[in-house]
C-alpha cells in the first residue's frame, strides 16, 4: 500500500549537525498548530480561544457536546471557514497547504446513489494530479469485493467506508474524520476502527471527531474536550481518566444497606450515594474478597456492581454539572 511506503521527509527536521538526534526530533514541527482560534457567528461565540498542537502521526480525538464548536474547529483547521487566530497545517495556513497533503471526511457527505464504490473513488482520484490507485483505496477500505455495487445498495458501514475512501485517494498526511462512524452498525464501526489504526500505523496524522467515547478511547493518542468553544481538557485517555474520572469502585445496592456495617466489615471508609453504599478504589482482583467480607458480616445486600472509570466518566464530569469545579482544577493542563 502506497501510504505505508511513504518516506516522511519532514521539511522542519533540524539539520544542524551539532544538534543531537533526540534534540533534533523535538525540533520536528507539529503537523498542526492552532493558537488562540476564535470564531463568532453573530452573537454566538463558536470558538473562544482554542490553542492546540498535534504532532505528526498522532490520532487526536475531538469530543464535546452538540454545539461545543467541533465542526467549526474542523472547518477552521481545514480552511473551509475563516476565523481569528493563527493556524498552521504542515507549516502553512490551511488555505495555502497543498490540497493533496490533507484529507477531509465531512460529517454530512452524500454521494450519488447510483455511483458504484469504484466510480465514486475514481471520481475523487480524478481531482488530483498524482492519486493513489483506485484498487488500492478500495482494498484499504474493505470494498474490493463490492467495488461495482451501487452506493445505494451498500450497507451503512460500507457506505461510510466508501466515503472515507474518497478522503484517502490523495494519500493525505493529515486526515480529518468528522464523526466517521455515526449511524453505522458495530461490525462497520470495528472495520473503520481497524482502518484508522492502519492509517495511524502508516504515519498519517488523524483528527477524529466523535460522540463515541469507546471509539475515542480506543483510537486516540490524545483527546481534546471542547465545551462552549473552549478546549477544557487535553490529554491521553489514560491521563484524562486518571485525573478526572475518579477511582474504580464497588457499589453495594439494597433497600437497607448499612453503611456503618460495611465500613466496619472492611475496616475502610465508605460513601453513601443515592441510597447505595460505595467503596472506592477497589481493584478488580479484590472484588471477590470485598464481596465475601461484606456478606460474611451479614449486611443485607441486593447486588454488587463494580465499575472501572472510563472516558465517558471524564466526558460527563467535564461537560456535566461538575463542570465549574473541574474547569477550576484544569488551570495548567491546556
Ligand atoms: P458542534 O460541531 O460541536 O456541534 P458547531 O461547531 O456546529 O458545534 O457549532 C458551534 C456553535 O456555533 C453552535 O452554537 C452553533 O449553533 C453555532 N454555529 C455553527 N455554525 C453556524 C452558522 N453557520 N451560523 C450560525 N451559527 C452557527
Amino acid at each position: 500500500m502506497d501510504r505505508f511506503a511513504r518516506t516522511k521527509q519532514n521539511p522542519y527536521f533540524a539539520t544542524d549537525a551539532s544538534v543531537g538526534m533526540a534534540e533534533a526530533r523535538s525540533e520536528i514541527a507539529p503537523a498542526l498548530v492552532a493558537q488562540n482560534v476564535r470564531k463568532r457567528y453573530g452573537d454566538t461565540v463558536a470558538l473562544d480561544g482554542v490553542s492546540l498542537s498535534i504532532p505528526e502521526g498522532e490520532v487526536f480525538g475531538l469530543v464535546g457536546p452538540n454545539g461545543a464548536g467541533k465542526t467549526t474547529l474542523v472547518r477552521s483547521l481545514t480552511g473551509t471557514t475563516r476565523c481569528d487566530g493563527e493556524i498552521r497545517v504542515l507549516g502553512a495556513a490551511p488555505s495555502k497547504v497543498e490540497a493533496d497533503r490533507v484529507g477531509l471526511l465531512p460529517q454530512s457527505f452524500h454521494p450519488a446513489d447510483r455511483l458504484s464504490a469504484r466510480e465514486l473513488i475514481e471520481y475523487y482520484a480524478g481531482l488530483y494530479d498524482d492519486p493513489r490507485s483506485v484498487d488500492g483505496v478500495l482494498d484499504d477500505v474493505g470494498l474490493a469485493a463490492d467495488a461495482d455495487t451501487w452506493y445505494e445498495n451498500l450497507s451503512g458501514g460500507q457506505q461510510r467506508r466508501a466515503c472515507v475512501g474518497t478522503a484517502l485517494v490523495n494519500d493525505p498526511e493529515v486526515l480529518f474524520l468528522d464523526e466517521p462512524t455515526t449511524g453505522i452498525d458495530p461490525a462497520g464501526r470495528r472495520s473503520l476502527w481497524s482502518l484508522v489504526e492502519d492509517l495511524a500505523a502508516g504515519g498519517t496524522t488523524v483528527i477524529l471527531t466523535s460522540h463515541s467515547m469507546d471509539e475515542v478511547e480506543r483510537l486516540a493518542d490524545r483527546v481534546g474536550l471542547l465545551r462552549d468553544g473552549e478546549l477544557v481538557a487535553v490529554g491521553s485517555p489514560e491521563t484524562l481518566i486518571e485525573t478526572h474520572a475518579g477511582d474504580s469502585h464497588l457499589r453495594i445496592e439494597g433497600r437497607a444497606v448499612d453503611a456503618e456495617a460495611v465500613a466496619a466489615a472492611l475496616d475502610a471508609t465508605v460513601e453513601e450515594r443515592d441510597g447505595d453504599v460505595v467503596v472506592r478504589n477497589v481493584a478488580l482482583a479484590d472484588v471477590g474478597r470485598v464481596v465475601a467480607e461484606v456478606e460474611a458480616a451479614g449486611v443485607d445486600v441486593e447486588s454488587f456492581t463494580w465499575s472501572e472509570p472510563n472516558l465517558e466518566d471524564v466526558y460527563l464530569r467535564l461537560t456535566g454539572d461538575a463542570l465549574d469545579e473541574t474547569v477550576a482544577e484544569l488551570g495548567g493542563e491546556r
